[in-house]
């Protein structure tokens, strides 16, 4: 309990300096970006060299402003309302996005890669877990990107496997409704493991990886009350597991839409 309030300290520390250091950063962008564009204008039609350098550092300037604005939202505090939320659908509903997002990419140095897979048979039924206190936005967001986590280490292609279930958290404890994503990837030593959800760790590429994602899934999970775990051994894959405790007011299956009357749990 004490590392897990010492990390929360942490995250609202290094949330506020980011959010500051984004915000004045984000501003001298704008300036260098504006500058970059007026000097556009200015060059010559021959000067074909010094047009390509301006597109190059306009370039990394508009990167700049999207990894600035990801800092800003990091350091936002969020105060969504938690409301009840159907798993089953709401990651069925996700498909057609995660498997887009799953098949086209490139390597950092442009390359193709092997193409990844969604498998969601592991998602239990829909009407068949409880509701849990959430915010639906943030979860399917959290989702993306442990799915697009899961894609990045794996390189050569393989298979992402999403699966939910009901568990308790800790024996006698209340019942969580479980997330999995799963991959075959590279998986992580301990030491990586023990840092991924540090706010900034990122082994990616610069220009690849923020080292926001997990930090950023942690606080969100931590503020709906449940908890990441994560199952991982290099070269044989990862398991990322979304514990969210159940919805205890509502008392109300997974139901398939909101017009479907919900079943009473006994
Ligand atoms: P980013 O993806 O920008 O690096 P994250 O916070 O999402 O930031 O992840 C932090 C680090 O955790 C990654 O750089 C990677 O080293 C590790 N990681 C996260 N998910 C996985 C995974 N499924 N398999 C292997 N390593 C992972």
């Amino acid at each position: 309990l004490e590392t897990r309030l010492r990390q929360d300290d942490k995250m609202r520390a290094l949330g506020t300096l980011s959010g500051g250091i984004a915000h004045d950063f984000n501003n001298l962008l704008t300036a260098i970006l504006g500058s970059l564009e007026l000097l556009a204008d200015m060059v010559p039609p021959e000067g074909v060299m010094a047009a390509r350098l301006l597109e190059n550092a306009s370039e990394a300037a508009k990167r700049g402003t999207l990894l600035t604005r990801r800092l800003l939202e990091f350091g936002r505090p969020k105060s969504s309302a938690l409301q009840p939320v159907a798993v089953g659908p709401l990651i069925r509903g996700m498909q057609d996005l995660l498997v887009q997002s799953l098949s086209r990419h490139m390597t950092e140095d442009g390359r193709p890669t092997g193409r990844c897979t969604l498998d969601m048979s592991g998602v239990a039924e829909n009407g068949t877990l409880p509701m849990v206190m959430s915010d639906p936005g943030q979860l399917e967001m959290a989702l993306l990107n442990l799915c697009i986590n899961a894609r990045d280490a794996m390189p050569q292609g393989g298979s992402v496997a999403i699966s939910s279930r009901a568990e308790r958290a800790v024996p006698d404890g209340p019942v969580n409704v479980v997330i999995t994503v799963a991959d075959q990837g590279c998986g992580m030593t301990a030491d990586t493991t023990a840092r991924i959800f540090e706010p900034f760790f990122t082994t990616k590429g610069i220009g690849s990886g923020t080292g926001l994602g997990l930090s950023t899934i942690y606080s969100f999970l931590r503020r709906c009350n449940g908890d990441v775990r994560v199952d991982s051994r290099p070269g044989e894959g990862t398991r990322m597991s979304l514990w969210l405790p159940v919805c205890e007011s509502c008392r109300a299956l997974d139901a398939v839409s909101e017009t479907v009357p919900r079943a009473v749990l006994p």
